[in-house]
């Protein structure tokens, strides 16, 4: 906390971040903390985005922000270069001569209780939660682990829920995919925020009646299928990990009272979807 009259540094928002989302509690491959940024450089106004990329560079300088708070670290692998002419090196000119510092809460954000996947079941009203994954090693205990489990406020077919997550959750291109019989009723769900294959198992073994994530593919999802697996929805990464940003806006207001704003630009890959519309059915008889 700081006093009214000064805005915080650099340091003092990061020294809060960094309570709120322990270093310690990444994954040991994870690069989390303050990426680049004066120490001492006054902050007025925060931008939250998912991933920091030259679009949302352009948004932070835009609006004056000078601390973009990520979700993905930028620099989750070594470099041995960060010249202007590379991807990540512009980025990180840009930053450094706008003087805009760049924080990234990944994986501490995501066993965090309230993390990354609370901000998720909570726009799908999920209410009981209790963690997919309870967190091991620094992060262990508090409510805290990866993905969450809860209650649906009533019974519904996957169908409806699939209809309902499209609702609930920011947009995409991808809209939402399920898989499972439409018809299955459905009331106690699993979510991950993020890439969610390494928990199918998890997600069989904790008895819901569907596990929604991102990034999904073929072959894991028919076998756990086939292993008789919860109904899954399978959803666009960003689309997962944006509620949380509000969560983190909240609470940076609330702390020191400062300018949050959440980035609303989509920055899932993904630009453009199509599907042939299906053959009559008797159509499909004179081919076979
Ligand atoms: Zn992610």
């Amino acid at each position: 906390m700081t006093d009214d009259s000064a805005p915080p540094t650099v340091l003092d928002v990061v020294n809060a971040l960094d309570r709120r989302y322990p270093r310690d509690w990444a994954e040991s491959w994870d690069r989390v903390g303050l990426v680049l940024g004066d120490l001492d450089h006054e902050v007025r106004r925060v931008l939250c985005v998912v991933d920091c990329v030259p679009e949302t560079v352009d948004q932070a300088l835009a609006e004056r922000a000078d601390l973009i708070v990520a979700h993905h670290p930028l620099l989750l692998k070594p470099v041995s270069s960060i010249a202007p002419d590379t991807y990540k090196g512009r980025i990180i000119h840009r930053l450094i001569r706008e003087d805009v510092a760049l924080y990234a809460a990944h994986t501490n954000a995501d066993v965090a209780n309230p993390g990354v996947s609370d901000a998720l079941a909570a726009r799908l009203d999920l209410t009981d939660l209790r963690p997919l994954v309870p967190a091991t090693g620094a992060a262990e205990g508090g409510g805290r682990g990866l993905g969450r489990v809860g209650e649906l406020p009533e019974e519904m077919t996957l169908s409806e829920l699939t209809g309902f997550v499209a609702e609930r959750l920011p947009m995409t291109m991808g809209g939402v995919r399920s898989a499972g019989d439409p018809e299955l009723a459905i009331r106690t769900v699993a979510v991950c925020g993020g890439a969610g294959d390494s928990f199918l198992g998890d997600a069989r073994r904790a008895g819901v009646d569907a596990y929604l994530c991102a990034d999904l593919r073929h072959h894991p999802v028919s076998e756990h299928l086939a292993n008789g697996g919860p109904a899954l929805l399978d959803v666009a990464h960003w689309a997962t990990e944006r509620p949380w940003l509000d969560d983190v806006a909240v609470w940076l207001r609330g702390e020191f009272g400062l300018d949050v704003v959440v980035s609303e630009l989509d920055t899932d890959p993904w630009t453009g979807h199509a599907r042939a519309v299906p053959d009559l059915p008797q159509q499909k008889e004179t081919q076979s």
